[in-house]
């Protein structure tokens, strides 16, 4: 097969961790090599035990090097605990989990960190050590933090998302350092490329994974001005997510809990807007100017489920294709 370059195909996905994980594999599964980007969600980033952690770079990198816990849903295969109960005996804090393994991608990018390098380039030297193909970016560079506004005040993200499992009721949210962060240059690049061939929103949490990607200074500017189209998979199917605080979070902000929200969410943004099959009746009343609804099966469990997936999205724009 012929790679991105001389295929000409150039896919830009945006993701979080799980969810988004999922469909850039199916897409790194279908596409000619060299021809996916996928930039990851940074905000969730956090300091903890002295090392730097990047749960949704990690996620995807995992699983783009086919050595996540499909089981667990997140962290490595075949993981064990021994630091963290060492370290936990030493009177260490236990809630984050971080497996042995893990670890060690936290005490090596800690360290490349420290020596200097920024994160792109210390994302890129675990990437090849690890085989991933797929050019892996993080949104950003700069520090962007996101912060959880709820009824005990803001709490930054893991600690909602992980201490506090998602108890606490959502008001909003904040990134901080958003304003001054720069995006990653060429993320920045990609967006503003004639030739790219289209943004994939990956399904993907909408509060807490894409719309820190999205907010950074230019990028949403870019996404309107390219010509190429910008597609978004629903995270939402029914009046559920399949995992995570998405649709908690869609209540607690006064939204009806729909893919009809995610929709209205991305007003102004996307193209074409990917809804779960299992929603026809739901996407027969979604009204959003300039929008297209595709239905899909959108429900990743198999290999085989994230390629369908991918292939129909880029079958979808081989045909809308000029
Ligand atoms: P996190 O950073 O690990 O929380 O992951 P993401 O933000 O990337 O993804 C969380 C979202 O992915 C949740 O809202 C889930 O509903 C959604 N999700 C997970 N698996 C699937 C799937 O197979 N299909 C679809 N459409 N959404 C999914
Ligand atoms: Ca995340």
């Amino acid at each position: 097969m012929k790679s991105g370059t001389e295929s000409g195909v150039k896919i830009l996905a945006l993701s979080g961790g799980v969810g988004g994980a999922k469909l850039a594999l199916g897409l790194a599964r279908v596409l000619p090599p060299g021809a996916l980007t996928v930039v990851a969600n940074t905000a969730d980033d956090f300091e903890h035990l002295g090392l730097y952690i990047a749960p949704d770079l990690d996620t995807v990198m995992y699983t783009l090097a086919g050595i996540n816990d499909t089981e667990r849903g997140w962290g490595l295969a075949g993981e064990s605990w021994q630091c963290l109960d060492a370290l936990n005996r030493l009177g260490a804090e236990r809630w984050f989990q971080l497996g042995d393994r893990d670890l060690a991608t936290h005490i090596r990018r800690s360290a490349l960190l420290r020596e200097g390098q920024n994160l792109s380039a210390v994302t890129a030297q675990l990437c090849r050590a690890l085989d991933v193909t797929v050019d892996l970016l993080p949104m950003s560079d700069d520090p962007v933090r996101t912060l959880v506004d709820c009824e005990e005040g803001e709490l930054p993200f893991q600690h909602y998302f992980v201490r506090e499992q998602c108890r606490p009721r959502v008001r909003g949210f904040r990134f901080a350092g958003q304003e001054q962060a720069r995006a990653q240059p060429a993320f920045l690049a990609m967006l503003t490329d004639p030739e790219l061939t289209a943004v994939i929103i990956c399904p993907s949490n909408p509060f807490v994974s894409v719309d820190p990607i999205l907010g950074l200074p230019g990028v949403r500017e870019a996404l309107v001005a390219s010509p190429a189209p910008v597609y978004a998979v629903s995270p939402i199917i029914g009046d559920r997510a399949l995992k995570g605080p998405a649709a908690k979070m869609m209540a607690e902000l006064g939204l009806p809990v729909s893919a009809a929200s995610v929709a209205a969410h991305y007003r102004g943004l996307v193209d074409t807007f990917v809804m779960d099959e299992s929603d026809a009746t739901l996407a027969a009343t979604i009204n959003e100017p300039g929008m297209q609804i595709m239905m899909a099966p959108t429900v990743m469990k198999s290999l085989e489920d994230r390629e369908r997936l991918a292939q129909q999205l880029l079958d979808r724009l081989q045909d809308c294709r000029p």
